[in-house]
């Protein structure tokens, strides 16, 4: 688990302040493949777009990757899930749960990490998953099967 967030969760004083980085350049600062790229591009990251080319810049990378650090350090609110994929937390009410019904009371949630690297899951009681469904049906994007 801890393993797995420190391949995760990059330095946030790794690139420097005022450089502009190519995506290849970022691929090889951070050790990612393309597709992480795209996937931190998804979660927020900025980048320039000059004459169909994608830059980055530094600072915008240490910001990024500082405010996934303190994220995945502060607790998760009541309808976030913690990730040990990715080591951040994502949103229950934006569909894409699966549910596992499990012992009396129980119910195992598990979805699909944004980041494209595996699975979040946890177990929750019966209350708290009639809590989420109802939030979900209040969120017009949640499509949590029921
Ligand atoms: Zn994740």
């Amino acid at each position: 688990m801890s393993k797995s967030r420190r391949r995760n969760l990059h330095s946030h004083r790794l690139a420097k302040a005022n450089h502009f980085y190519s995506p290849d350049e970022v691929q090889a600062l951070y050790g990612v493949c393309r597709n992480t790229v795209g996937n931190w591009l998804r979660s927020g990251l900025f980048c320039f777009e000059k004459g169909g080319r994608r830059l980055f810049r530094g600072d915008h990378l240490n910001d990024f990757h500082r405010a996934r650090r303190d994220r995945s350090k502060s607790p998760c609110g009541p309808y976030e899930i913690y990730c040990v994929s990715c080591g951040g937390k994502h949103s229950l009410l934006e569909g894409g749960l699966t549910v596992h019904p499990g012992r009396t009371g129980l119910v195992r949630l598990s979805l699909a990490c944004v980041e494209g690297r595996g699975r979040a899951s946890q177990w929750i009681t019966d209350e708290q998953w009639a809590e989420i469904k109802d939030a979900t049906k209040h969120n017009p994007n949640g499509k949590n099967q029921d």
